[in-house]
């Protein structure tokens, strides 16, 4: 049986073994019996190295577990730096 992480919110992560066909979304803290929410991680991808494991752990929590942003990023509001310094490139029509 495959292991399984869950984060307690009073203990923190702890592992579990489950059967793949029953795998529960939460399941009681051994320490504490409260609700320990299951922790989506990146299982085997340690061989692909760091930044890929990194990325592919990014992408599968977010499927799960969305970062919330608070602003969007590279708004129109927000000034960027001028790809030219030529004054005369002003005067070119915009799309
Ligand atoms: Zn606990």
């Amino acid at each position: 049986m495959p292991l399984y992480e869950f984060r307690c919110p009073s203990c923190g992560v702890f592992e579990a073994m489950h059967p793949m066909s029953e795998v529960p979304g939460s399941r009681p803290c051994r320490n504490c019996s409260e609700t320990a929410a299951r922790v989506f991680s990146p299982i085997g991808l340690s061989a692909l190295g760091s930044d890929r494991a990194k990325a592919i752990g990014d992408a599968e929590r977010s499927a799960h577990e969305p970062d919330v942003v608070s602003h969007v990023p590279n708004s129109p509001g927000a000034s960027s730096p001028r790809a030219t310094q030529d004054p005369r490139h002003l005067k070119l029509p915009r799309p």
